[in-house]
């Protein structure tokens, strides 16, 4: 079986892996592998404080990745020798204001309504987990099971794990998806190439929709959704954990990792396929970072970047076949791409593989954007 994945993000990568485990020859098209949203996210991984009222089948895919991950960055730093940067030492919510905790309140009794433990936290108990918090915080939650990733470190090394399992890699543009007999053949490529190909998966994050050669509403819609984050440095300890933050009603997180790097993060804007960094958007974030802690002034700036997040119509995973015969998107992971990287790469590999399909991603098949399912 010959696949083509178009796109070497986090998601197309780790697809690529384990399709190519499963036995299958793929073959990875990307100009610049890694380069688009998986080289700017923070890397939190957290179902459960992400968790946003309506999004259940999202929670528990959320939670069903989480728990892969342990497993799958053992196997993938054991098959490269590389390092991913996972850690599993929780994510700490904090409100800033009366308000803030309010909503932190209403976020724990929806939690607890979905069976999911959340241990609510005093202001000082939030300082005593984080001593450099403001004295300010009201009281936070405490994830105890989320964590965090590299994507930096997470991205090179599925890269590496692809090649160990002989998956070919192509730099070039993907520009059409060429279709014989009513069913995808192979992709074309910018340099006149044509790659055959017996399946193709398209998760080229919020470029998915740009392909030529397919029949209209073949892919659903996905558009991008810009994020600026910035990059400090430490030398001293600053912050034991992730921790994210609601300051007067706005949202802020802080990623630590062990090299002394600090991700702080992110807008949120619809503006197309805009990357611009803004003086307006870095000032937000750290105007909120420093409300809830003041000592990152201090810290040495390291760089701004601009990401554009894959966001499908409901902002949920696009995963499965399309009306195209041959042909399976990978797309709209939105904000948890990152977290989602393990299972969707079990989903997708099993799709493309005909093996079984987890049952978790029965909501997030494309057809559901199609006028007679949505009807
Ligand atoms: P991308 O990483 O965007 O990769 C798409 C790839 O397709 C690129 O390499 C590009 O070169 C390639 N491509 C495009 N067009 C073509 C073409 N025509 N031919 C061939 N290749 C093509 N998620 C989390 O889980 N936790 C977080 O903390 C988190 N924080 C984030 C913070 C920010 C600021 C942003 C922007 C995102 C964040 N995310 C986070 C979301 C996460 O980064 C994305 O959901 C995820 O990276 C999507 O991966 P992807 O592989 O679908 O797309």
């Amino acid at each position: 079986m010959q696949i083509v994945i178009i796109g070497a993000g986090v998601i197309g990568l780790a697809t690529a892996w384990r399709t190519a485990a499963g036995g299958a020859a793929v073959t990875l098209v990307d100009p610049a592998p890694a380069s688009g949203a998986s080289s700017v996210a923070a890397g939190m991984l957290t179902p459960v404080s992400e968790l946003t009222y309506g999004e259940e089948p999202l929670l528990r895919l959320g939670l069903a990745s989480r728990d892969r991950y342990g497993a799958f960055v053992a196997e993938l730093e054991e098959l490269t020798g590389l390092e991913t940067g996972y850690r599993t030492d929780g994510i700490l919510e904090v409100a800033f204001d009366s308000d803030d905790l309010r909503h932190l309140d209403d976020l724990r009794r929806f939690q607890e309504d979905l069976g999911i433990p959340a241990e609510a936290l005093t202001g000082r108990e939030c300082r005593r987990l984080e001593p450099m918090l403001a004295p300010g915080v009201r009281g936070g939650l405490l994830a105890p099971e989320d964590g965090s990733v590299d994507p930096r470190r997470l991205a090179p090394a599925l890269l590496a794990a692809c090649e160990r399992l002989g998956v070919r890699l192509v730099r070039r543009r993907a520009e059409r998806v060429v279709v014989e007999n009513g069913a995808a053949a192979g992709v074309g490529l910018d340099d006149g190439t044509v790659i055959p190909a017996d399946r193709v998966l398209l998760a080229a994050g919020p470029w998915s929709g740009d392909l030529g050669g397919l029949p209209p509403g073949t892919v659903p819609p996905v558009r991008p959704v810009k994020g600026q984050v910035i990059r400090l440095r430490t030398r001293a300890p600053f912050l034991r954990r992730a921790t994210r933050g609601l300051v007067r009603g706005s949202s802020v997180y802080l990623v630590p990792r062990a090299d002394g790097e600090i991700v702080l993060g992110a807008t949120q804007e619809e503006l197309g396929f805009d990357t611009r960094v803004t003086a307006g958007g870095l000032w937000e974030l750290l105007r909120d970072a420093r409300e809830l802690l003041p000592g990152i002034t201090e810290l040495e700036f390291a760089e701004v970047r601009a990401g554009l997040r894959p966001g499908s119509p409901d902002n949920a995973p696009v995963m499965g076949p399309t009306a195209l015969p041959g042909l399976l998107v990978g797309t709209g992971h939105f904000r948890n791409g990152i977290l989602l990287t393990p299972v969707s790469a079990d989903i997708l590999s099993a799709m493309l593989l005909d093996g079984p399909v987890p049952e978790v991603a029965g909501p997030f098949a494309p057809d559901r954007f199609s006028p007679e399912v949505s009807a």
